[in-house]
């Protein structure tokens, strides 16, 4: 039975299809389909109940629509789509994420130089074919050359960008937990871990019923081909030719395996050669007191298993997050300082002094914790979603792009429970998603119309600022002056000198009205590269001027990305983490912006949108005076 996941999956599919049969994402069926897909994420329910008919009453949906998706809920496959797939396998749609190449062009590449796939473009490059061909020259050529590159798109290390795997292990996930018997189900990996992109996902699901799971895998709708059909464990591969590999073990075991197929590798083996220090086997079935030299086997007594929190414990270890788990002095941070040593032969060693901020926000916890609270460790106080109350890059219909209006927007942000909210539609420089001046102000009184009706959350009419090839903002200085709250971010110029995209960012960092910078590269993971500047000095400038660094929450940005964040939580630049939401489908969002937060070791207290109210308004106030 298809779900509602399978006919969003399916309308994706359709578009990218559509795009490459009409040459052109502008064409009449590829909008058709857009805005059916944006109409049944506006409805916001299940459909796969409705009839045709049904389905013709939400909004965007038409009769052709509204069809193939009775078709797919019905029989499992949609014969429009099947005949799009036969005609553009996925190793050839696949080149159409390459930047730089557009359907017309794809069509023209595959018709005069027979390319079918990555491999073969690559060579039509070598052979410096590309050139020749109509509307393409040397620096296209040059260019799609870099773009393949970056893309990593080649060989057998090809990753898949979070974006594209992340849905995918959710709805898996989903769908094993939907199972008879199934106790607890988790994707793992590189994934769980937050990697930009990954090569495969691994899913692990606990479970005293193996067999209905492994049936459960090669009969779902994304399996197209078995790899491996085991008792305890199922791969199977996707039509894009990313690898599942499906592992049920049994419920008591679950925290031993998940931290096992979790990873990373260095994280792994740290926490072995920790347990074997202690005369113990750490491994995907438990953790094994070796100590008694007569036992064996599975008399050996097993001291935790059924959760990662219980053998961290048993290992005097905080709980590590698994974005952290990278084998970066985690582990040796997480050390519990002042445990008693349980038993255990060695005493637990100090945790090093590695970083300042997370000794003082360690120190701070310290402080006003009570006692039964986790003891000390080198790890910092971790942001988490629970201390996020307030979303500061938030976009409504006022916005070109915006798809849903200031009243559902603020709607959805009052129910997640948010104390304040900015709301940042782009400013008049974006081109047609941007907005005037007089347009801006009148924006100011719709939000304060709204205002009234939601006593409880504070809302800021603010703005995202778009920077431009030389670090300039919109409208001039006294209007912008006008905003509560100001995000400026980079939308183009995305091939400009690293020193000129350095001068740009500082230049508006600097600028009084400045609050903080979203997407700081501008980058989409797996499809175009961010701008290369000098992170040093912009993080400098961020610290100098005290402007928040935005961790983006959408999937495609991730940005700042967890190394620079890394950066700058050494240096105790301010964070804030945002879901840059257009519509009111993805406040979720703010869950991949924290743990991506997480993987740069970012403390809460450097989170601005963790901090109260007041707390918040006073660091916004000061901020004209800081030049
Ligand atoms: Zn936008
Ligand atoms: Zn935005």
């Amino acid at each position: 039975m298809a779900t509602n996941r399978d006919v969003f999956a399916m309308l994706s599919e359709l578009i990218t299809l559509t795009t490459l049969e009409e040459e052109s994402p502008q064409s009449f069926k590829v909008r058709a389909y857009e805005n059916a897909k944006l109409g049944l994420e506006a409805h916001g329910e299940d459909v796969t109940g409705l009839t045709v008919t049904e389905l013709t009453k939400i909004k965007g949906v038409g009769k052709a629509t509204a069809s193939k998706i009775r078709e797919l809920v019905d029989g499992g496959t949609v014969e429009k789509v099947e005949k799009l797939r036969a005609k553009y396998p996925p190793e050839f749609v696949e080149l159409s994420r390459i930047p730089g190449i557009g359907p017309k062009t794809l069509k023209l590449i595959r018709s005069e130089l027979g390319v079918e796939n990555v491999e073969q473009l690559r060579q039509a490059i070598t052979d410096e074919k590309l050139r020749d061909l109509p509307g393409l020259g040397e620096t296209s050529e040059a260019k799609i050359a870099k773009a393949i590159d970056r893309l990593g798109l080649t060989g057998k290390d090809r990753r898949t960008p979070i974006a594209d795997a992340m849905p995918l292990a959710e709805r898996l996930v989903a769908d094993f937990a939907a199972i008879k018997g199934v106790v607890d189900v988790i994707y793992c990996g590189s994934l769980r871990r937050m990697s930009e992109t990954i090569g495969d996902i691994d899913i692990t699901v606990a479970s005293k019923k193996p067999a209905a799971v492994m049936k459960a895998a090669v009969d779902h709708t994304e399996c197209v081909d078995v790899v491996v059909n085991g008792e305890t464990k199922t791969s199977f591969l996707t039509r894009e030719g990313l690898q599942i590999d499906v592992r049920v073990v049994e419920p008591d075991q679950f925290g031993a395996a998940t931290m096992y197929f979790t990873g990373s590798k260095a994280h792994n083996i740290a926490l072995r050669q920790r347990a074997l220090d202690r005369n113990m086997l750490l491994n995907e079935y438990g953790l094994i007191d070796i100590s008694d030299e007569t036992l064996e086997g599975d008399d050996r007594p097993v001291v935790a298993s059924k959760t990662e929190a219980e053998i961290y414990a048993a290992l005097d270890m905080a709980y590590v997050e698994p974005p952290l788990r990278e084998g970066q002095g985690e582990v040796e941070a997480a050390v519990v300082t002042g445990a008693a040593a349980t038993g255990k032969k060695k005493p637990a060693k100090k945790a090093p002094a590695k970083k300042a901020s997370a000794k003082k926000a360690s120190a701070k916890k310290k402080s006003k914790s009570s006692e039964e609270e986790v003891e000390p460790t080198g790890l910092p106080e971790l942001i988490q979603r629970e201390h996020i109350h307030a979303d500061l890059h938030y976009h409504t219909a006022r916005s070109g792009d915006g798809r849903s209006s200031v009243e559902d927007m603020v709607k959805v942000a009052a129910e997640t429970g948010y104390d304040f909210l900015a709301i940042t539609d782009h400013g008049v420089d974006l081109a047609i998603n941007g907005s005037t001046a007089e347009e801006m102000l009148e924006h100011r009184d719709h939000i304060a119309r709204v205002q009234e009706e939601y006593p409880d959350v504070l809302l800021m009419w603010g703005c995202e600022l778009n920077i431009d090839g030389k670090g300039g903002l919109d409208y001039d200085d006294d209007f912008r002056a006008l905003f509560d709250y100001t995000v400026a971010s980079v939308h183009s110029h995305y091939d400009q000198k690293p020193t000129a995209q350095t001068d740009r960012l500082i230049a508006a960092i600097s600028d009084p009205t400045v609050n903080s910078i979203g997407h700081l590269s501008g980058r989409y993971i797996g499809r175009r590269p961010g701008i290369e500047f000098d992170v040093d000095a912009v993080l400098d400038a961020l610290l100098h001027f005290d402007v928040a660094l935005e961790v983006n929450g959408a999937l495609q940005r991730l940005d700042a990305a967890s190394d620079v964040v890394r950066r700058a939580v050494d240096r105790e630049v301010k964070l804030v983490i945002n879901t840059d939401s257009h519509h009111t489908s993805e406040l979720g969002r703010m869950e991949y912006g924290v743990r991506t937060a997480q993987r740069g070791w970012a403390p809460k207290d450097l989170v601005v949108n963790s901090w109260d109210r007041d707390r918040f308004l006073a660091w916004v106030a000061e901020r004209p005076s800081r030049t």
